[in-house]
């Protein structure tokens, strides 16, 4: 269970978050609702360590104490995907599989089948569709099976299909434990995916369900 007491991140003036006290289960997924500028991004950023909170507190649970450990079990896909342009989508896959220590070939082989990569895989990422790019940079964070999963409005771009996989693909990784947190605009997807719901408005959590 990761923990935030009365986080607040402030950027000069901007007020990102504030007093923000909620919990994150495990083997479940939390949605992140709010309009533009609400705080989803910081808040995702701040649990993955990414951001420090200006004021308050975090408690990562047995993801462990330090920023070491939390980073080294996270998967992330924020607004950048994350991969090189000049490899293709199995190679960036495969390379991030090595860093992780995990074999590259059956890295590859579970994210295609999972993401339905195969007729791309081969040509390099710069050359694919929003949507190709999107589905390559989950399987990407994917690799390593994660413990904490922050994805940020992970289904930009996917048509009806990829994001019918992402559900099942989510379904398992809370199955085998991992903490799911994104944000979505998307209801409907929403809907098929949300245990638990944090909304915020203005950098505040209005309802925690
Ligand atoms: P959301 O993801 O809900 O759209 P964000 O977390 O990205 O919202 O942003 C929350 C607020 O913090 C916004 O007003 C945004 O402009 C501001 N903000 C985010 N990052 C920065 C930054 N690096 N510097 C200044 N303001 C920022
Ligand atoms: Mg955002």
């Amino acid at each position: 269970m990761i923990s935030l007491y009365g986080v607040t991140k402030t950027y000069g003036p901007v007020r990102a978050l504030v007093n923000v006290t909620c919990t994150l289960a495990p083997s479940a997924i939390t949605v992140l609702r709010g309009p533009n500028g609400s705080g989803k991004s910081t808040l995702l950023a701040v649990v993955g360590t990414m951001a420090r909170p200006t004021a308050g507190r975090l408690d990562h649970g047995e993801l462990g104490r330090s920023r070491r450990d939390v980073r080294s079990t996270l998967g992330w896909v924020g607004h950048d995907s994350l991969c090189y342009p000049d490899l293709t989508g199995r190679q960036n896959i495969e390379l991030a599989a090595t860093l992780h220590g995990c074999s590259p070939d059956q890295a590859f082989i579970r994210a295609a089948e999972r993401f339905d990569l195969t007729a791309f895989a081969n040509r390099a990422f710069r050359t694919y569709s929003r949507g190709q790019r999107q589905r390559v940079a989950l399987a990407r964070a994917l690799v390593h099976s994660p413990r904490l999963l922050l994805l940020d409005e992970p289904t930009t771009g996917l048509d009806a299909g990829a994001c019918e996989r992402l559900v099942r693909v989510l379904h398992e990784e809370t199955a085998r434990g991992a903490t799911v947190v994104l944000s979505t605009h998307d209801s409907v997807f929403a809907s098929e995916v949300a245990n638990a719901i944090v909304a915020l408005d203005r950098g505040r959590v209005v309802t925690a369900a």
